[in-house]
């Protein structure tokens, strides 16, 4: 998981194109704040947030990570703790209120990972970002 792959910009919060610039604002998921995103990256000046409305695509990812966490904690519940299954409920369900931020962070990196693929050009030189404010 060294810097190129995918998986080193959604495990740890980098641009999808330079793997340089972070993605979300704050850098962990469990402060205020956590679901604000970098409109540009710092660095390269890739745009992560390409459209309105491009981040739905990211509830089927969470989804999926949701199906994943769930069916994890039941095999680990069931299987190797063999605790009775009448409160696996009262075990599930806080562990997936109070990792919803995280979740929501991981959906959103993969999301847009699978649209935009690492330059390694981008990575070495830092864009020029000019400003358009002019007052
Ligand atoms: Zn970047």
């Amino acid at each position: 998981m060294g810097l190129g792959s995918k998986l080193y910009s959604i495990a740890f919060n980098k641009c999808p194109k330079c793997h340089q610039g972070d993605f979300f604002v704050t850098k962990t998921s469990f402060q205020p704040k956590f679901d604000q995103i970098h409109h540009r990256c710092e660095h390269c000046n890739e745009t992560l947030m390409p459209e309105t409305g491009f981040y739905w695509g990211a509830l089927y990812v969470s989804y999926a990570l949701y199906v994943i966490w769930c069916m994890t904690a039941f095999i680990v519940y069931n299987y190797v703790l063999k605790l009775d299954l009448d409160y696996f409920l009262v075990f599930l369900i806080p562990t997936l209120v109070l990792l919803m931020p995280w979740f929501f962070r991981l959906a959103r990196r993969t999301w847009l990972n699978l649209f935009v693929n690492y330059d390694p050009a981008k990575a070495k030189n830092k864009a020029v970002i000019l400003s358009t404010n002019h007052s």
